[in-house]
């Protein structure tokens, strides 16, 4: 069905102001049966929160995505103010093109519209012409542009050649990135021409703007001084096939932050991409606190008593803020807070204070002393994720240093408006007093892609660029910016074409983020046809009611530990009881997995009274945990059992290794449910030891289902602790050789019948996503932000594409060379 049509078009309309522009559009849609008239409430809620303006006079309202229902089909009304309407913030707008979306077929309009706005005749063409025809033709595609945007040129050169584009995806990223370096080699001007479309082959936006798909034929001409040779370079590598994977991917892994190119007008700093995504907002320079204090003290026994207290008491700031972070994002990024302990437990650097306070000092002076000594010589080192460490001591040894001294609070030293928030670097602690609806993008003038403003910046899903350089400490705050996370770029001042553009990259996004929220509730249906499952991970009753409200298919991960942190004593098995039958009833009849307790390794309860370990993660771990421990194994088994009636639950063990376990945990379970008289349940057993891959075929006979926890098997296959601060960004559950070590574990599940869920972080991961499905993974249990995009990147893909790149990916020599290659 058509989305634009003249008759949603009205030519030179007299209103008087916005609401007035955006109520003549709304009657468009009404009259012709595309909206409910309640949707222009809707339109007008948008500008109260964001002005919809995007440039060169014209603006795009549209509705709230919680208004949706209001819609009946996807439609676009253009209402032309040839006078132009004020839009606010000193905008006036002559276009108004109101969208009413329902689905994503309006994108399309939208890259249309992208070409108009940086084109400022083109937008006065449209906004001027008194056939509405022309406006249709412009915005649905079906007119070429008036002229080539600026920059790009309509005509060959004199020399060239055709080729044809051969590889499955043509034209895309890579290949173009080739492209682009390549012909960054010549002075010649080099172009691609495909169909009435030209592009520059030295910026890559152009060339992607191409469209170029696998078997499409392009001409490329040159012109300049070393033009043929040029033609010869590029001509043979087409003929090579433009991208060799393993280069490819080799490069990747030496670039951790490959920029894609972007220009701008505007005054450009450039970083190290370190979160996509784009923000638009003032500058807002980040201070850090001033803590105060004395030098010296008389009274050393005192001061040695207050840091003691400092330590301990920051000690459990971190150990709360590791359970907040691990519940939110998973024990990597927790982890952060525990290095932050180990600091704060270094004797010698204890003693040093200690040393300073017993000569008078007080104890903030000595402390402040000690941990900055150490961080000097960390900072100093060549090793950059070691040097990286450095913001680590420093953030742990202002956390006790706030407690032994005075904080001056100054308002301006937090943001209060929405802005990009620039800082030298900054630490955990920092980043957890910041308000995230307020930072749309974070700047770093140190810092790597690795640093803790990388991986917050990530997780919060707003753009971030790193190791900008001093410069950028310098910008006035208040200061108009664009920072484009993917291009590694801040542009100050932009003009009114670098906000067009950044603005519709932002409407983009937002629109896409929207679609997969409308459809979360969808199944995920691959574009042949095959369904996967995308269930939740979860931890407590709360997630189970957010994990329905965000479209998961039902539970595939319960971690129970997290019913027995923050408490004095286990949870009784009549609280147990509650609150699994709570959470069934949360999931309205959707599966629940409840994993038994999985305590040991990292995650510690001090009221079991845990053996010391000298290596956690391989000590009395999970099932090991529960079977020397029966009394606790069978109370919870007991409220698992006594629950099951209430709805679909099923059990599963953690960290088996040895069929014996397997074994002696199912005896145990058994004997449990005739005590307590309920229905037998499906059982199933995680898969994250290399022994339990080893002996799947005998396990695959014992089970029902297997569900692969990818941290753990990631962390024993490739034998690096999943939470070492520098091991962990190796520690890739893409790396082949837990590839195998799954694509065995599937093979042994299909023999014997029974299915395979995954559970780990890569089961949210774009290429996780691409390699677990086409591995033979039936289920993607992920934690709850993701579910979404999961579902919306899985309904993109087909199943026989992502098989056929798992099958690459088993045959890859490394983690990087799996990501490269999806
Ligand atoms: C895993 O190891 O991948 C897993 C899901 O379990 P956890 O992270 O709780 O150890
Ligand atoms: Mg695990």
């Amino acid at each position: 069905m058509a989305i634009l049509t003249s008759d949603l078009i009205a030519l030179n309309a007299t209103v008087a102001s916005k609401a007035e522009a955006i109520a003549t559009a709304v009657d468009l849609l009404v009259a012709a049966g595309k909206i409910d008239p309640g949707y222009g409430e809707s339109m007008l809620g948008r500008e109260k929160v964001a002005n919809t303006f995007l440039g060169n006079g014209i603006a795009i309202p549209h509705g709230l995505p919680k208004d949706r229902e209001l819609i009946n089909d996807t439609a676009i009304a253009v209402v032309q103010v040839r006078d132009g309407i004020d839009w606010g913030n000193g905008d006036t707008a002559r276009l108004i093109v109101a969208i009413a979306a329902k689905s994503d077929e309006h994108l399309t309009i939208l890259s249309n519209l992208t070409d108009v706005l940086g084109d400022a005749d083109e937008a006065d063409r449209l906004a001027t012409t008194d056939d509405a025809g022309v406006i249709v033709a412009r915005l649905t595609g079906a007119e070429a542009p008036a002229k080539a945007p600026a920059g790009e040129a309509l005509d060959d050169f004199g020399s060239g050649f055709d080729v044809t584009i051969d590889g499955a995806h043509g034209l895309h990223a890579r290949p173009a990135t080739a492209l682009v370096d390549l012909a960054k080699t010549f002075t010649a001007d080099i172009r691609i021409r495909s169909g009435d479309k030209v592009a520059n082959a030295k910026s890559l936006i152009s060339l992607l703007k191409l469209g170029a798909g696998d078997g499409t034929s392009v001409h490329v001409s040159a012109e300049g001084a070393d033009a043929e040779k040029a033609l010869d370079a590029i001509r043979a590598a087409f003929e090579a096939g433009l991208e060799d994977e393993e280069e490819a991917a080799n490069e990747a892994a030496a670039r951790p932050a490959p920029a894609t190119v972007a220009n701008y007008d505007g005054r450009t700093i450039t970083g190290i991409t370190s979160s996509p995504g784009m923000a638009i907002a003032p500058v807002f320079q980040f201070a850090r606190e001033r803590i105060t204090f004395e030098t010296d003290a008389d009274d050393a026994a005192l001061q040695l008593e207050k840091l003691d207290q400092a330590l301990h008491a920051a000690h459990q700031q971190l150990e709360d803020l590791y359970k907040e972070v691990w519940k939110k994002s998973g024990p990597a990024k927790a982890g952060i807070f525990r290095a932050h302990q180990e600091f704060l437990e270094d004797p010698e650097m204890i003693e040093a204070a200690h040393t300073q306070i017993r000569k008078g000092r007080s104890a903030a002076f000595a402390w402040e002393q000690a941990y900055n000594e150490r961080a000097d010589i960390l900072a100093g080192m060549k090793d950059p994720i070691l040097a990286g460490r450095a913001v680590d001591l420093r953030d742990a040894g202002r956390r006790v240093l706030r407690l032994l001294a005075e904080v001056e609070k100054d308002e301006t030293r937090l943001p209060q408006e929405p802005c990009i928030l620039v800082a030298d670097d900054l630490t955990p602690s920092d980043t957890a007093q910041l308000d995230p609806h307020l930072v749309q993008g974070l700047c770093t003038a140190s810092g790597g892609p690795t640093s803790h403003t990388s991986i917050i910046a990530r997780s919060l899903d707003i753009p971030a660029v790193v190791g900008m350089g001093a410069s950028v400490l310098e910008i006035e705050v208040g200061k108009p910016a664009i920072l484009d996370g993917a291009s590694g770029v801040l542009v100050i001042d932009p003009s009114e074409s670098d906000r067009a553009q950044a603005r519709v990259a932002l409407i983009d996004l937002r629109a896409r983020r929207e679609i997969e929220q409308r459809d979360c509730y969808k199944p995920a249906l691959t574009t042949d046809g095959e369904r996967i499952e995308v269930v939740a991970n979860i931890s407590d009753l709360a997630e189970a009611r957010h994990a329905v409200d965000a479209g998961g298919e039902g539970v595939g991960l319960l971690r129970t530990e997290f019913l027995f942190v923050n408490r004095d004593e286990a949870p009784s098995e009549n609280e147990q009881l509650d609150i699994y039958t709570g959470m069934l009833e949360a999931m309205n009849g959707l599966p629940i997995i409840i994993r038994t307790l999985d305590v040991g390794g990292d995650k510690e309860m001090p009221y079991l009274r845990m053996p010391v370990e000298d290596n956690p993660f391989l000590g009395e771990r999970g099932i090991r945990f529960c079977l020397s421990h029966e009394d606790l194994f069978r109370t919870q088994l007991r409220a698992i059992f006594r629950a099951s009636s209430k709805g679909p639950l099923r059990i599963m063990y953690p960290m088996i290794s040895m069929l014996s376990e397997l074994e002696e945990a199912r005896r145990i379970t058994e004997e449990v449910r005739l005590e307590v008289g309920a229905d037998p349940v499906e059982i199933g057993m995680m898969i994250e030891i290399p022994s339990a891959v080893m002996m799947a075929p005998e396990f695959a006979r014992e089970v029902d289902f297997f569900s692969i926890g990818t941290n753990d098997l990631t962390q024993y296959a490739l034998a690096m602790d999943r939470l070492h601060p520098k091991l962990a960004k190796l520690a890739d559950g893409m790396h082949p050789a837990v590839l195998r070590l799954i694509d065995r574990t599937v093979r042994a599940a299909d023999e014997a019948g029974i299915w395979v869920g995954a559970c780990g972080g890569v089961a949210a991961d774009p290429v996780g996503v691409r390699v677990l499905t086409g591995l033979g993974v039936k289920e993607l249990s992920v934690s709850i932000p993701s579910i979404a995009a999961v579902k919306a990147q899985l309904r993109e893909q087909s199943l026989e594409e992502n098989r056929d790149i798992a099958a690459r990916a088993l045959k890859a020599a490394d983690a990087a060379a799996v990501r490269a290659l999806a």
